[in-house]
């Protein structure tokens, strides 16, 4: 090493010589010659050795010496005074005790200073070195991050800034002086006293130990302290290095706890675990995995894990295991047996564990059991399976009755989608058509855990009205709190509709039950009537003793019954026709005119007859009789007019009656009969039209009658395709309206023959005409010949189809044949088509006791030119034949 020399001396012989051995020796030197040259020298060059003379021209070397010895920043630089041989030994002295290291005296062998100077050097060197490695290690100490105290004497005398922070204090002054069992925790002070006493006194470094130290703030860290014995200041003492290890001490507390945590978990989770190796046996398994397959930690551990599934899937695992250590992680559901042999459901996610190097280490699963859950789904699917397929509309509510869910039958039912509806308030729960106080006792009922019930008019979304019968059932929580209601409704409006039929059928069967007794006592009466006066008449007529006058009388009597008793088992027939369904229209066009002329002409007889002279008969037509025509039933229609009429007069006893129709309209003629009657009660205007069913009035023997001329007018207005009704005031009159379409047919269709109103002829000669009479009733038989005996005809009579079929080759000498329908042998309607075919123009008027019109239509398809029911009328047979002879 190098070192820089300074040489003072104002002798140039001495500084060259000592320039000139020193450079020799490599040396850097510098020269000064005055003790100002000097100093200046020693502040710009810092050199490590001074070579000073004694005696300089401006000062002594011991001044010099001095000054530099009390300025720090060169108290240094080696001294080695220079003096002449004539220096006093005090003046060396002084300069010694001023801090020069040494001296030589001049003039100095040469090999001596080079000796001294190096000598010089080597001591440099070694105080450089010395100071260099106490810097070293003052730097070391007091940059060192943990803390460093020395200790003696039982007091604190250096600590380093890192221990000053540690402590939470600024200065070294309000620690230096103090002991260190100040600052240890009280709990700790005694351990620690005691540590530092054996450390002492063995003079052995203590081992780390653990103590908690009270910073300036009061608060404890937790350090490691370490003591060393040293000397200071020739004292014993400790160097202590304290570090901080609070923050690796809550680390530590930290994992502590993480890892009590993950045993816990591992221990006690609800989760089973379990890790496999790579061929699949079980690693390890924690307490819930024991747990759930009821096995012990020896038992499983070392198995393969293919011997806890059910055979389904231990034979599927060998691949999906191969897969799932492919994919590193795997999500299944799977079957396992418990020791016990009951079988799991398991729901599982397993994640492959690596090592380092990513290869397979373990596996690392969890795994559920979900038994209860799975067959709790199954069970939740087979009830909502059942509830959406349920025959009964389902509704769910939430607990204020917030509609959550509606079937596919309430859909059905209401034409509601569960969209229309959720989230509204079932119309049930909420007050709507029910009263406040029926909603109330509902509410109260369930949601006090009953059940309502009840039935209730509803309207389903196309705005239709049904009834439904509706059950309200609570649903209950875990904590018996109500979280939903359930609504169960039914459609019964089928059920309502049919009870209702029915107590309408029950009453109506009670009714006509009554009825018919009352019909019963009615036609008893009807019919004994005329019956009484026609068998005692009659019997009179064979009686002698009377005259040829009271035995005409006794005749008319007889006839006018019998007129009555026919009109009654007319009426019956009619309404049995109707009843049955065998009614038919047959449409020709008439001249309604000409009806109601005939009509009126029929019914003023009619009315002298009743002895009523104050009765009035009046037409009203309003068409020409050209536009009076009308394409209709004749039959019906007159037999809708003459019931009214008939009603009409039996009614009123003074007045008048009116009858004729008014203007059409729309297709729609409307005729009336009006009267100035007996009139009747409104809540009687739908009965009368009912079978058997009479207005109450207060003398109904009075007017007789079955109840049955309305219903029969009811019945043939609706196969005219019209409508009947009646306006009436009691005690002012009645007046009957029918509306009929009014239709126009332009070719006539038919004969339009009219079987109640032929024309009559009184003068009628047929003699050299042949008439057929078919008839198998001897009576009847007797009754046509003495009809027909006055009118010269020839008669010829068979009374069987075999004697007419014997005929058939005969019949061109024939000009007509009346035939009776109901034969023994045959009926009439097939003899007429057979001889229809042999002779299609010979006539044939049909004559039967059939007397319903849908026989008068089976008649004209047979092919019969006319016909006439039984009991025949003489003036209508005789007026039949005319027209066809
Ligand atoms: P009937 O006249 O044989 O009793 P209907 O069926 O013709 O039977 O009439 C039913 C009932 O209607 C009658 O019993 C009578 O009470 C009432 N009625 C019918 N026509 C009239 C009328 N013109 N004036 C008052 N009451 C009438």
């Amino acid at each position: 090493m190098d070192i820089n020399i300074l040489i003072a001396d104002n002798d140039p012989d001495v500084l060259g010589l000592a320039e000139q051995l020193l450079n020799k020796e490599q040396y850097t030197v510098r020269t000064a010659t005055t003790g100002k040259e000097c100093m200046q020298a020693i502040y710009r060059e810092k050199p490590d050795l001074l070579l000073l003379d004694i005696l300089l021209p401006d000062t002594t070397g011991t001044a010099i010496c001095q000054k530099i010895k009390n300025d720090p920043d060169i108290s240094s630089i080696y001294i080695i005074l220079l003096s002449g041989i004539n220096i006093q030994a005090d003046q060396i002295a002084e300069g010694l005790n001023t801090g020069a290291e040494g001296y030589l005296i001049k003039p100095v062998n040469n090999l001596e200073f080079t000796a001294r100077v190096k000598a010089a050097q080597r001591a440099i060197i070694a105080e450089r070195t010395l100071r260099e490695s106490e810097e070293r290690y003052r730097k070391l100490v007091e940059q060192s991050p943990d803390t460093i105290v020395i200790h003696c004497e039982d007091k604190i005398v250096y600590i380093n800034p890192a221990g000053l922070s540690l402590l939470g204090y600024k200065g070294e002054e309000e620690i230096i002086g103090k002991s260190a069992i100040d600052f240890v925790y009280p709990d700790d002070r005694a351990r620690v006293g005691r540590r530092i006493r054996e450390a002492l006194s063995q003079d052995q470094p203590a081992p780390i130990m653990e103590e908690r130290f009270i910073r300036s703030d009061g608060s404890v860290i937790q350090v490691a302290v370490k003591g060393v014995p040293l000397t200071y200041h020739e004292k014993p003492a400790m160097q202590v290095i304290i570090r901080d290890i609070t923050d690796r001490k809550r680390s530590e507390e930290v994992l502590r706890e993480s890892e009590e945590r993950f045993r816990v978990l591992f221990d006690e989770a609800p989760l089973g675990y379990h890790s496999l190796d790579a061929d699949g046996h079980l690693i390890d398994v924690n307490q819930a995995w024991l747990d759930v397959l009821g096995y012990s930690h020896q038992e499983v551990i070392g198995q393969w894990f293919g011997n806890f599934l059910t055979l389904a899937y231990r034979e599927s695992f060998q691949k999906r295991f191969q897969l799932f250590k492919r994919l590193g992680q795997i999500h299944s559901e799977f079957e396992m047996i418990s020791k016990s042999g009951q079988v799991l459901f398991i729901s599982f996610d397993g994640k492959v564990g690596t090592d380092v190097m990513g290869n397979f280490k373990q596996t690392h699963c969890i795994l559920k059991d979900i038994t209860k859950e799975r067959q709790a789904e199954q069970m939740v699917r087979k009830l909502s399976l059942g509830i959406e397929q349920s025959p009964a509309a389902i509704v769910i509510t939430d607990h204020q009755g917030h509609i959550e869910y509606v079937n596919p039958k309430f859909t059905e039912i209401t034409g509601y989608l569960l969209e229309n509806v959720k989230g509204k308030t079932a119309r049930i729960l909420k007050p709507g058509k029910t009263t406040e106080e029926m909603h109330q006792k509902l509410w109260d009922n369930i949601q006090s855990g009953h059940t309502w019930k009840g039935e209730y008019l509803s309207k389903r979304m196309n705005g239709e009205m049904y009834w439904e019968s509706v059950t309200v059932s609570p649903i209950t929580d875990q904590e018996g709190n109500n979280s939903n209601f359930i609504i169960l409704v039914e459609d019964i409006s089928e059920n309502k509709k049919m009870i209702e039929e029915l107590i309408i059928a029950k009453e109506k069967a009670e009714q006509s039950d009554r009825l018919k007794s009352t019909f019963l006592a009615n036609m008893s009466h009807e019919i004994r009537t005329p019956m009484n006066a026609i068998i005692g008449f009659s019997g009179m007529l064979s009686e002698p003793g009377f005259t040829e006058e009271a035995r005409n009388r006794f005749t008319s009597i007889i006839q006018s019954r019998s007129n009555e008793l026919m009109h009654i088992i007319n009426d019956l027939l009619e309404i049995s026709r109707i009843e049955s369904g065998n009614a038919s229209v047959k449409k020709t066009t008439i001249s309604l005119n000409s009806m109601l002329d005939e009509l009126e002409v029929v019914f003023a007889q009619k009315a002298a007859r009743t002895k009523k002279p104050v009765l009035a008969l009046y037409v009203e037509k309003n068409l020409s009789d050209e536009q009076s025509l009308v394409f209709t039933d004749d039959y019906l229609l007159n037999q809708v007019f003459n019931n009214l009429i008939d009603n009409a007069i039996k009614y009123t006893e003074s007045g008048s009656v009116r009858f004729g129709y008014h203007t059409p309209a729309e297709g729609m003629i409307t005729c009336f009969v009006t009267d100035t009657g007996i009139g009747i009660l409104k809540e009687n205007f739908q009965v009368i039209f009912e079978h058997f069913r009479q207005a109450d009035i207060p003398d109904p023997h009075k007017y007789g009658g079955t109840g049955l001329g309305l219903s029969i007018c009811r019945g043939s207005v609706a196969l005219l395709g019209g409508e009947i009704w009646v306006e009436s005031e009691p005690g002012i009159g009645s007046t009957f309206f029918f509306r009929i379409p009014f239709e126009k047919e332009a070719i006539n269709s038919g004969p339009g023959y009219k079987p109640l109103q032929e024309p009559t002829r009184d003068d009628c000669n047929w003699s050299g005409k042949k008439i057929l009479l078919v008839e198998d009733d001897q009576t009847n038989m007797e009754f046509l010949q003495v009809i027909l005996a006055p009118t010269g005809a020839e008669l010829v009579t068979v009374i069987n189809s075999s004697q007419l079929r014997a005929m058939y080759n005969r019949l061109d000498f024939l000009d007509m044949i009346l035939m009776d329908i109901r034969l023994p042998d045959a009926i009439g309607w097939d003899l007429v088509k057979e001889i229809k075919t042999i002779r299609p123009g010979l006539p044939v008027i049909a004559q039967t006791a059939y007397a319903m019109s849908s026989d008068r239509l089976k008649s004209e398809e047979a092919g019969c030119d006319g016909y006439i029911s039984k009991p025949i009328n003489k003036t209508t047979l005789l007026g039949l034949i005319s027209k066809y002879i």
